[in-house]
């Protein structure tokens, strides 16, 4: 307490409201700069690399950095972007009125609060992709979440299992996730590696939510939106928007509705498989190079672009859309003269979207709605490009594009067509629009001539030539007569001085005057802000049909982009019907087949899978043949398909889908550790736990992240679980280089075996791409090597050791003349396991290999078999595990 005493005044008001908004760094204006002290400035000095200074503080010196006020919107993102939360302290008054109402300090409050999932700042968005903030909320096993963009005004609420977290989580990628307090230590493993921030416990309250959505939406309930039912996820809900109201201090009136997110009604697509097809991130350097949406996004607007991502996201399961998508899309491949005018119309229209938000919200400027007038005015051109196209989802985007004339014409009277970006200092207001403006500029412009004028009509009225207008500090404009004409001075005149040779007057009409010539350029530009604010408001009653238009807008630009890259890199309409079957003719990988070099033709493959007898195909072939890209692009095409996109195929025949699923082995098993082969096991059992028969599995060296053996066993047993668990029978692609599972083609009726062709010449691979139906028993690891550019001696050594492995040589011989004993040879080994497999009946469990068993094992056995413990005292007993333990 003492010491809180001797802080100065400005330190207790700083640290006041610090202590207000826990877990954000609080950005306090003094002056002309934004200040932080004690830990946030050495925070922000380290993330930002400013100085660090000290301030004196009632005898302490508390650590201190600032910057200027200026140079916030290049700071403040800085910060966000590192995942911190930051709060803007300014002054709310001006210091002369502290001064007046005896203060020692001005009025500070907290304006805004920016954080990674609360944000309208263009800085800190990326306009090709939606920043979801989500809450979640447990009951029981069910998880009610709540998701949102602010920038956007989308807010939705969903259902899901916990189970199924993961999958919706990935689908919408948020950049914060709000949990309740008393979770905190409680989370699952698989939420920690998102940004959690967790919220006081009482937030998450079902009424307490009910009443401030209900509140916020003006409604009686929630019925209205079909989320009435959905109450676990009311209290998520209610929580968010407790939050995002908390955080951006501002009534969010584009927030018009909530909608009830049907995870069931999109394929499922977990975060590892999303990773794996490198969607919307690559592998290598998580950026958007070598992407699938890289390739895809042929979008004008930016709209549209966040549109694409959330359709890859969010691929369908049901047939009828995607019917209506891919006949659009269709029909605009085919009309390419209409496409291309199409395209160039989009390209003039601005993110709607965010600047309605904008406007909304008030962090906005005349500049924005200018460009949202531009923007609607796009309208009619693109409906005259669609309105000739007979197509039933494209008739039904025509109607959704209202014009909104009256928004547009009202922005067009108020605005001029140029604005400058401050709202505050005038020169946006178009002539004409209000009277008052208009005088007030003239006023101000003609501020002197105006007196002039005055002076002129005074001096003719009053028959006094020498009358005079002059101006002084103490009481502004004055008119001035001299003694001589004192006599005719007319009683409206009001005497404020006398000179020795002259008077000095006012009168009521020159004050008037006075009062609009000084003030007239402050008070135009309080007018042009409050006629601003009023046009503002007037746009933003307009939200919720912006909000649709800019929806319509963003599909047709997602059709017309599918289109487009259909029609630039030769991709067919595939067929998508209700069935079990995926029949791809000569497929393609859509992103490696543009990033060959050059000369290099990517070539085509046939895949077939179905329930039948192509349900596991086991694909073989040397390392770098081409495997995975098999994989990869069978995934590829399925989920291209069933956004409505057109594949990269010959032809393409796809019975929905409903999850894919995509595990890689970890390839670096050693430096690794068991952890990634613990992670890679428990991929695998998700898989085997929510398959089923409609799912597309592709299993890439899955087991290569353990020793040979016991990869090559749960390899196999996998295999077989897929092949003989009745309600799972799913469709799998299994790369591996165990060609030992080539086997089980023999053993089992839906496993066809394949291999990636490579042909030898002069002692070196030929990667031929192709596959073709069959086995291998050949893994070339030597001769890739040798084509990766291993020393010489290395692979000439490795051929010799790879002789003697395979004459089933027990000794081999380094260079050193060191002998190391082997008990068997890899081949010799892995001929004795596939002999002593047996065909697993087909409601087995998951097979096991016989194993070599050390017979003191056996003894054990033996003898604990012969005794009864509960016939045994515990002095035998005893007695017993001492002679087992001499066994050992
Ligand atoms: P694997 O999984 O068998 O080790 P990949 O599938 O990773 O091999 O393929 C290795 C490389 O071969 C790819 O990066 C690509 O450059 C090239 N490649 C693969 N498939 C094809 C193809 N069908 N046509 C042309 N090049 C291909």
């Amino acid at each position: 307490m003492s010491a809180k005493k001797k802080q100065t005044p400005l330190m207790r008001q700083y640290f006041k409201i610090k202590d207000e908004h826990p877990g954000t760094i609080l950005l306090f204006r003094v002056g002309d700069f934004y200040e932080t002290f004690a830990d946030d400035a050495q925070l922000i000095s380290k993330e930002l690399g400013i100085t660090l200074t000290k301030r004196n503080n009632g005898g302490d010196q508390t650590p201190l950095a600032g910057f200027p006020y200026h140079a916030l919107d290049n700071y403040l993102p800085k910060l966000v972007k590192k995942g911190h939360k930051v709060a803007v302290c300014d002054q709310t008054e001006d210091p002369e009125e502290a001064k007046k109402a005896g203060r020692k300090i001005v009025k500070r409050e907290v304006t805004e609060i920016t954080t990674p999932g609360v944000t309208m700042s263009e800085k800190l968005l990326d306009h090709k992709r939606n920043n979801y903030i989500a809450s979640l909320h447990w009951e029981g096993n069910t998880v009610g979440v709540a998701f949102s963009d602010i920038s956007t005004g989308e807010f939705a609420l969903s259902h899901v299992h916990e189970d199924n977290l993961d999958s919706l989580l990935a689908a919408i990628q948020p950049s914060e996730i709000l949990v309740q307090q008393k979770k905190k230590n409680k989370l699952d493993e698989s939420l920690t590696h998102h940004n959690i921030s967790y919220i006081e416990d009482w937030v998450y309250d079902g009424d307490y939510g009910y009443n401030l959505l209900t509140d916020h939406f003006e409604t009686h309930s929630l019925k209205g939106f079909g989320v009435e039912e959905l109450e676990v996820a009311h209290v998520a809900a209610g929580s968010l928007m407790h939050y995002m109201q908390a955080t951006q201090k501002a009534y969010l009136r584009h927030l018009r509705r909530l909608y009830a997110y049907e995870s069931n009604e999109y394929m499922s697509l977990d975060a590892s498989t999303k990773r794996n097809l490198e969607l919307a991130a690559s592998i290598q350097e998580g950026g958007t190079e070598g992407t699938l949406i890289s390739i895809l996004d042929d979008t004008c607007t930016a709209m549209g672009g966040r549109l694409l991502r959330r359709w890859v996201m969010r691929p369908l399961k049901r047939l009828k859309p995607i019917q209506q998508r891919l006949d659009a899309v269709e029909k605009l491949y085919d009309a390419n003269d209409i496409r291309t005018t199409l395209r160039d119309e989009l390209e003039q229209i601005g993110d709607m979207e965010r600047l309605i938000s904008r406007i909304c919200v008030g962090r906005t400027n005349a500049r924005d709605v200018v460009q949202l007038k531009l923007s609607l005015a796009q309208i009619p051109r693109l409906k005259s490009q669609i309105s000739s196209i007979d197509d039933p989802l494209l008739q039904d985007i025509l109607k959704r594009l209202k014009l909104l004339i009256e928004v547009q014409e009202r922005i067009n009277s108020a605005l001029q067509d140029d604005p400058p970006a401050s709202v505050r200092d005038g020169g946006m207001i178009e002539e004409g629009f209000n009277d008052e403006l208009d005088e007030l500029r003239d006023v101000a412009k003609n501020g002197k001539k105006y007196i002039a004028q005055i002076k002129d009509e005074l001096a003719q009225e009053h028959n006094i030539p020498s009358l005079k207008i002059g101006y002084n500090k103490v009481f502004g404009y004055y008119i001035e007569v001299t003694n001589t004409h004192k006599d005719k001075v007319p009683e409206s005149f009001i005497r404020k001085q006398t000179l020795v040779n002259s008077e000095r007057y006012i009168t009521p009409e020159l004050k008037e005057v006075e009062e609009k010539v000084l003030s007239a350029e402050e008070r135009s530009k309080t007018l042009e802000y409050e006629l601003f604010e009023e046009l503002r408001l007037y746009v933003a009653e307009f939200a919720e049909e912006i909000q649709q238009v800019s929806q319509a807008i963003a599909e047709l630009d997602c059709l017309q982009g599918f289109a487009e890259v259909a029609f630039r890199n030769n991709y067919a309409k595939p067929e998508v019907g209700d069935h079990e079957e995926v029949d791809i003719k000569k497929g393609r990988h859509p992103v490696v087949e543009k990033s060959l070099p050059m000369g290099e033709p990517f070539i085509p493959n046939d895949i077939k899978l179905n329930n039948e007898d192509q349900q596991i195909l086991i694909i073989t072939g040397p390392n770098m043949a081409g495997k995975s890209i098999i994989l990869r692009q069978t995934g590829l095409i399925v989920l291209l398909a069933q956004i409505g996109s057109f594949v990269p195929a010959k032809s393409a025949n796809i019975g929905l889908v409903d999850k894919i699923f995509t595990r890689v082995g970890a390839s670096d098993n050693l430096a690794a550790g068991e952890s990634t082969f613990l992670v890679e096991m428990n991929e695998a059992a998700n898989i085997l736990n929510n398959a089923t028969p409609r799912s597309l599995i592709l299993l890439d060296e899955v087991g290569r992240g353990t020793s040979t053996f016991d990869g090559l066993s749960i390899a196999w047993s996998l295999a077989e679980y897929l092949h003989n668990h009745a309600p799972v029978a799913a469709k799998t692609l299994f790369a591996t280089h165990y060609h030992e599972l080539n086997e089980l083609e023999q053993m089992y009726d839906r496993v066809r075996n394949f291999n990636v062709q490579v042909k030898e010449h002069d002692g070196k691979v030929v990667f031929m791409r192709k596959l073709v139906a069959g086995g291998t028993d050949h893994s070339y690891g030597i001769q890739v090597a040798d084509m990766a550019g291993l020393p010489q001696v290395v692979i000439e050594r490795a051929k010799e050791i790879l002789k003697n492995l395979e004459s089933h040589s027990l000794d081999i011989t380094n260079k050193n003349g060191e002998i190391e004993k082997e008990a068997s040879s890899k081949k010799a080994a892995s001929k004795n396991l596939s002999e002593k497999v047996e065909k697993q009946p087909e409601t087995s469990q998951m097979s096991m290999f016989q194993t070599h068993v050390d017979p003191r094992i056996e003894t054990v056995l033996n003898k604990l078999e012969a005794t009864d413990p509960n016939r045994m005292t515990p002095i035998e007993a005893l007695m017993l595990v001492s002679e087992l333990k001499r066994l050992t």
